[in-house]
């Protein structure tokens, strides 16, 4: 899509208010400055997923789906509180663009993402248990309300919640009602596009059946995020869904891939994984490669600038909390991987994807056990 379709809906930067941001944080639905990235990027990806709104890889309902939000308030579901100057106790101020990054601008964003400080957290009656809430987006994605929505997932609402009634899922609903945006949003808050309703229908399913074919298309996309985006990052290219072919594996430049029996050992270590840990590596290595693009459109639109702060580069995925102190190394370790080693990994992964026939690795990581993927194949 072209910067200046772009443009029309970024006027300034949700957090700072500088003019045109060229970052978009994509499950807050606002766009961000480079400087308010650079604290974005440090909190890592459970917090804010940015993407560059130029250089970075979109779909076409992805991006409509950020500037819909955008230019429809999402932001003031993150600074409720200080749109009210009678509830804010705390005495925040939004940051002007002059003020430093740290520590103003980087406190700020903590507090409003991070520690989700300025939300709404006043409880309405009832309507704040979980089943409540996931009830209510259940409803509200068959309508082209992104903005309720997002309050509702904000507060914790459910995305793969399965109504008792109506036996199904929120994504079953916006698939029959032909809601790409909010396919979009769900899908970006973890719903699977491979889940099954009370008949054994998947979301796919229902868009196919409703003539939706352009949503069914993009659902299986989603289903192959994963894997999509290790292949992409390493030759440009996707595989074509459409068609059936849902795997890309590149090949290394000069086709010299490592054999030697250290690689083999590893490959066959890989192999061995139970499938819950592969996809945990998996999903660290999507991250990892998320970090090195944005690493790479970061530094590229520095190229110019004299003296780029230390402070404003990633060096390595940010520590998340809900992961194991284990699996946080193992993540941080990713970063040693020079180019060559790291796209051989990611060969072996994608390899590997395929031999397991998964398919549907949600990039979006939830917790599970104590067991990290490095007691078994130890990284570096
Ligand atoms: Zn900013």
């Amino acid at each position: 899509m072209s910067r200046g379709k772009v443009r029309s809906v970024t006027e300034v930067c949700a957090d700072c208010s500088a003019s045109d941001p060229t970052w978009a944080s994509i499950n807050r639905g606002i766009f961000i400055c480079d400087e308010c990235c650079s604290v974005h990027r440090s909190l890592g990806r459970h917090i804010s997923q940015v993407k560059s709104i130029t250089k970075g890889q979109w779909s076409t309902t992805l991006l409509a789906m950020v500037q819909h939000l955008a230019s429809h308030g999402a932001n003031s579901i993150w600074e409720h509180s200080l749109l009210d100057p009678s509830q804010s106790k705390h005495g925040k101020k939004k940051p002007t663009p002059r003020d430093q990054v740290h520590p103003i601008k980087a406190e700020f964003i903590r507090s409003k993402y991070q520690f989700v400080q300025f939300i709404n957290k006043q409880k309405d009656g009832e309507v704040n248990s979980i089943d409540d809430l996931s009830k209510q987006l259940h409803s509200c994605v068959r309508t082209n309300n992104l903005e309720t929505c997002l309050r509702l997932l904000s507060k914790g609402a459910d995305p793969n919640y399965f109504h008792p009634e109506k036996g199904n899922c929120p994504l079953h609903v916006a698939a029959q009602s032909g809601q790409p945006l909010q396919g979009e949003l769900l899908v970006i808050y973890g719903a699977d596009p491979g889940a099954y309703d009370a008949n054994g229908k998947t979301p796919i399913d229902h868009a196919r059946t409703e003539g939706h074919k352009d949503l069914a298309d993009r659902l299986i996309e989603c289903q192959y995020e994963l894997t999509d985006r290790l292949a992409y990052y390493l030759c440009k290219r996707k595989p074509d869904h459409r068609n059936g072919c849902h795997f890309i594996i590149p090949e290394m430049a000069d086709n010299t891939l490592d054999m030697s029996e250290l690689a083999k050992q590893a490959k066959k270590k890989l192999q061995a994984l139970p499938n819950h840990l592969f996809e945990e590596l998996a999903m660290d290595v999507y991250d990892e490669v998320d970090r090195r693009e944005n690493d790479e459109h970061w530094t590229a639109a520095h190229e110019n600038a004299s003296i780029v702060s230390d402070r404003q580069g990633v060096p390595f995925l940010p520590l998340n909390p809900d992961f194991s102190a284990t699996r946080n190394q193992g993540r941080q370790k990713l970063a040693r991987f020079n180019g060559r080693e790291f796209a051989t990994l990611v060969i072996d992964i994608l390899n590997d994807a395929k031999r397991r026939q998964t398919g549907v690795m949600s990039p979006v990581q939830t917790p599970k056990g104590k067991q990290s993927y490095n007691n078994f194949f130890p990284i570096l």
